[in-house]
């Protein structure tokens, strides 16, 4: 299994230099070169199965010869041993009808943690043996770095450099990236915004010296092997509801569009879905497919964190696909959005966008109507970001078959939101428990690249 570049200009790689590496030299990200298929009676053979058998099955299709067997095994065994659920991502019932897919029982509490664990697992075990060493530079808001950091703690070939704004992440959030005192770790907690973290490592990944004798990637959702690593939990619940025979409309919370695209893939390989892609009042990808036009716009800071996203990353890969893979047209319309900001869909284009994926974009009040909603309803409390789905299942008729809502955080991970509106703070999960012990390591740095640089060689010398 190969994987070639969403923008046509850079030779197909390994499944393991699409993990290695993130981003294609192209600048496009990578797909697999064909798309594995799954048939009707192994869709129906998944329900009910152990989920890290479904993994083994999914992931053994992508990476092909790659890596042995025995490797993707380890990685899907690590799940059982990391999560706090016996079902991994256990299906539950609200209504007729209506259920929630539980993706929070992993070791920080949000659904990146299904994926990132997979991940952790498979690059250490592919640099193993090579002499290789790989750092991973990632910017985040708080789910991402935290879900890294339980992921490559301790990894042998690995080392981890993590940007968050000072003070602007939940306590919560902080404590599940500063305390796990791994040596191959280092928490930068820059005085900025998101945007200036994220604007240090584009320059970070761009700097010649930290390539000197090693690897240099990300580990956001451009990266292939997250995105594979989040096609089991569809498989799972669509086979669970009746699927390939009863096809599952599935409502994602949606940020960068990872979690909606694996969806999305799923269905590729031949699992019938719906697919309903929930925003919150960062719409850019509500008005690209409803209005036709993809425009850059500042992201507005709402309740639900993790999807203030104006410019999603995979909203790439998903044009390639749906225009029957047009390298170029994907690499004009890209190359025009960050050139000039905005750019207009082809008709064609969005004729195929609109019949496959339906848009919907919530907004704050409607959000907190439905953390209030769900607790009277279903005595449930939820996260932000699984209201914002909430809120737009709501839009959907039941008589039409089953629908699943995405839920990506536990609500513990939210509680100033969740107690403004219901009046009291969620019951914390297990995985909290390892938060309260435990000294704090990060570095406060300024929003400046060589002060950034010099901590990072310092973790790379292995002198903190
Ligand atoms: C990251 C995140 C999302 C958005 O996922 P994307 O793959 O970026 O669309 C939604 N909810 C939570 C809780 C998250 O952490």
């Amino acid at each position: 299994m190969n994987y070639i570049s969403t923008r046509g200009e850079a030779p197909a790689v390994s499944f393991t230099e699409a993990l290695l590496g993130g981003i294609a030299p192209d600048g496009g990200l990578y797909l697999p070169e064909t798309w594995p298929r799954l048939t009707a009676p192994g869709i129906a053979a998944a329900a009910g199965q152990p989920y890290a058998a479904l993994v083994r099955e999914v992931l053994a299709r992508f990476v092909g010869g790659a890596l042995p067997a025995a490797v993707i095994a380890r990685a899907a065994a690590r799940l059982e041993e990391t999560f706090h659920h016996a079902a991994i991502a256990p299906l539950v019932q609200l209504e007729p009808n209506l259920w929630v897919l539980e993706l929070f029982h992993g070791p920080t509490s949000a659904f990146k943690d299904l994926a990132m664990q997979l991940m952790a697992s498979l690059a250490d075990a592919a640099l193993a043996g090579t002499g290789e060493r790989l750092l991973l530079l990632t910017a985040t808001s708080g789910d991402t770095g935290a879900a890294a950091v339980r992921a490559f703690a301790g990894a042998d070939n690995i080392d981890l450099v993590v940007l968050h704004p000072l003070d602007r992440v939940s306590p919560v959030q902080r404590r599940q990236m500063t305390t796990v005192g791994a040596d191959n770790v280092l928490n930068l907690a820059v005085r900025g915004d998101f945007d200036d973290c994220q604007t240090l490592v584009k320059g970070l990944l761009a700097e010649p010296s930290l390539r000197e004798g090693r690897r240099v990637s990300s580990v956001n959702s451009i990266n292939w092997a997250r995105l594979a690593g989040q096609i089991p939990y569809y498989l799972a619940a669509a086979s669970a509801l009746g699927g390939p025979s009863r096809p599952a409309r599935f409502v994602v919370p949606t940020g960068n569009f990872g979690d909606a695209f694996a969806g999305w893939a799923a269905r590729t390989m031949g699992v019938p879905l719906g697919l309903i892609a929930a925003v919150n009042r960062n719409d850019a990808l509500a008005r690209a497919i409803n209005g036709g036009r993809y425009e850059r716009m500042n992201a507005h800071a709402t309740a639900s964190v993790s999807m203030d996203v104006q410019a999603p990353s995979n909203f790439e890969r998903l044009v390639f696909e749906a225009s029957g893979r047009d390298a170029g047209l994907t690499r004009r319309l890209f190359e025009g959005f960050v050139r000039d900001g905005a750019v207009d869909l082809p008709p064609e284009l969005l004729e195929v966008l609109r019949a496959q994926l339906a848009v919907v974009s919530i907004d704050e009040q409607a959000t907190r109507v439905e953390i209030g909603a769900a607790w009277r309803r279903y005595g449930r409390t939820v996260c932000p970001h699984t209201a914002v789905a909430l809120a737009a299942a709501r839009r959907l008729d039941p008589q039409e078959g089953p629908v699943v809502v995405l839920a990506t955080a536990h609500p513990a991970k939210f509680p100033d939101v969740i107690s403004d509106v219901l009046g009291f703070t969620p019951a914390e999960p297990p995985a909290f428990a390892s938060l309260t012990c435990g000294a704090e390591r990060l570095v406060p740095i300024p929003a400046d690249q060589r002060m950034a640089l010099t901590e990072i060689e310092r973790l790379l010398s292995g002198d903190c």
